[in-house]
């Protein structure tokens, strides 16, 4: 007979897991199944975020960051370290280390929550009832589920002509694993993953350029905040060609020849490697029988209402398999809110302040509408901002590139917009959220006392500036 479960969710990433033991904390018996393999062979917990995604970009963000700034900048600091070198096997061998006590302390979680986690593939079938394919093995075991939570995460899309062969032409999984810098590096997609990563191989030494298929650099940023981040990637050698349409990529002789058009030029690009890096879709490969009542949209994902409710009141679905913005902390709060809502509680999550955040050097982070939304949606407003080199902690740093910029209704005030391009925007950026979320005006942050001195003085001085009061800049 099938093991019977409160609540299974499928899909163990930041979304599942969440769910998984938000559930079983309400007192729900729950079960996660997970098909991820670590590089040990055994089940690693956390999905794309904590194995290939969110965690090793970090780890080696930081490590490549480190790098960067003793061979560029701790010479102003009258810092002087000599021959500085590198070593790419060590750098890998402390993200895989990272990952897997993250991976480790999700199955810690577990334990400790009563989670059950099972290591395969799971299928909905009707009734909610759940088939999971063993992974290492041909066996299937049968769970039946009150609430079924499917969190099955999304995987990188491919372009026509340029085919992925996980050594010389990759996605995101084989840029965080090169064993050598290449010298060459294409990426195709000057959006989050190509400036990570794309920055990441830059400071170890690769000549990085981006193919951006589209006219406007980072058109989801702020138009003031894009250009200031665009002269600072220029300046450390990233070479974005936007307006360039990849028309395929071959590889000879081990290089990747990738030919181009821009205008009515076509050429050809050699690299060593190349990272396709075009955005991702909701993956649901083999997750749905025909007759288990949940319905996909046009564009792949699961159907889910506003409170994320499938098409049979009993399962929902949450994360990068459902709409609006593939981010580990959106995933993280719709499970947290559908395993309330299944324990009766009243529960929802704001999609207007959820924030975002691009861990390029500058920073780049933001929560809420920019000038060109409230422009189109004919919203009228005030702007407020502040430069980082007019903070004294910024100079400090030596790091003080970039700026704060606030928008705020013109009638009432409440801040509609945050945008933070510089260093630790990541962290920045939660202050805005938290006065976005409780309805706060600018006139609400430009009261609050910050430390000084520390970077959130610029968010200050950027809503003093909102009413043409700031103190250390001349006010427009
Ligand atoms: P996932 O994390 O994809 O997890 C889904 C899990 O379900 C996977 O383990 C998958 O193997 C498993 N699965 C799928 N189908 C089945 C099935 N049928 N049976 C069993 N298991 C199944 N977001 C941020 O917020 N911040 C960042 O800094 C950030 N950096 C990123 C960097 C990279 C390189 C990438 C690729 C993504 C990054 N993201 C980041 C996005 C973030 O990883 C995703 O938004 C997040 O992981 C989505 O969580 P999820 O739980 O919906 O799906
Ligand atoms: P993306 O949507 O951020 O960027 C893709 C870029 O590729 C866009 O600029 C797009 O115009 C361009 N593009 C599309 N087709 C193209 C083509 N044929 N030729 C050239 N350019 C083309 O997608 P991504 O960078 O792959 O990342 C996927 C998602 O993962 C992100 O949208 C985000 O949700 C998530 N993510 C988040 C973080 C973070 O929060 N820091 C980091 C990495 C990934």
């Amino acid at each position: 007979m099938a093991e019977q479960f409160d609540v299974v969710v499928i899909g163990g990433g930041p979304g599942g897991y969440v769910a998984a033991i938000r559930a079983a904390q309400l007192g729900m018996k729950t079960a996660c199944i997970d098909m991820f393999t670590g590089k040990d062979g055994k089940q690693a917990l956390g999905g794309t975020c904590l194995n290939v995604g969110c965690i090793p970009s970090k780890a080696l963000l930081d490590s490549s960051k480190h790098y960067h700034h003793l061979q560029h900048d701790y010479g102003d600091h009258g810092i002087n370290a000599g021959d500085v070198s590198f070593d790419v096997s060590k750098m890998l061998g402390r993200k895989d280390g990272i990952v897997k006590q993250l991976t480790g302390g999700v199955a810690g979680l577990f334990k400790a929550n009563k989670v059950t986690a099972f290591h395969g593939k799971g299928k909905l079938l009707a009734n909610r009832e759940v088939e999971v394919t063993v992974s290492g093995s041909e066996d299937v075991t049968k769970l039946e589920a009150k609430f079924v939570i499917l969190a099955s995460g999304s995987e990188p899309i491919a372009i026509p002509g340029v085919e992925f062969d996980g050594e010389y032409i990759v996605d995101n999984v084989g840029a965080l694993e090169f064993s050598e810098t290449p010298k060459r590096l294409g990426v195709i997609g000057a959006g989050v993953i190509g400036l990570e990563l794309g920055s990441v191989w830059s400071r170890l030494g690769s000549d990085v350029i981006l193919l951006e298929a589209l006219p406007d650099f980072l058109p989801v940023v702020d138009e003031d905040v894009a250009r200031a981040a665009a002269r600072d990637f220029k300046k450390q050698g990233l070479d974005i060609r936007l307006g360039t349409k990849v028309k395929k990529a071959e590889v000879r002789k081990g290089v990747v020849h990738v030919t181009v058009e821009s205008g009515d030029e076509e050429s050809v690009l050699e690299f060593d490697r190349l990272l396709v890096a075009v955005g991702r879709r909701a993956y649901t490969e083999g997750l749905l029988s025909d007759d288990c009542g949940v319905k996909l949209t046009e564009r792949g994902q699961v159907e889910v209402d506003s409170q994320s409710r499938t098409s049979d009141e009993n399962v929902w679905a949450v994360g990068d398999c459902v709409r609006g913005p593939m981010l580990a902390h959106k995933a993280s709060e719709e499970g947290i809110a559908v395993a309330e809502i299944i324990a009766g509680m009243p529960a929802h999550i704001h999609f207007d302040t959820v924030p975002w955040v691009i861990y390029t050097d500058p920073e780049i982070a933001w929560v809420g509408k920019n000038e060109k939304e409230l422009r189109e949606e004919g919203i009228e407003f005030n702007t407020g901002s502040f430069p980082f080199a007019a903070t004294g902690r910024g100079l400090a740093l030596g790091n003080a590139s970039g700026m704060v910029k606030l928008l705020a209704d013109a009638e009432t005030d409440e801040l509609l917009g945050a945008h933070i391009v510089g260093a630790s925007a990541s962290e920045l950026i939660a202050e805005c959220v938290v006065a976005m979320e409780f309805h706060g005006s600018a006139e609400d942050l430009a009261r609050i006392v910050h430390a000084h001195p520390t970077l959130s003085e610029a968010i200050h001085e950027a809503a003093l500036n909102l009413d043409k009061r700031a103190i250390h800049r001349v006010n427009k």
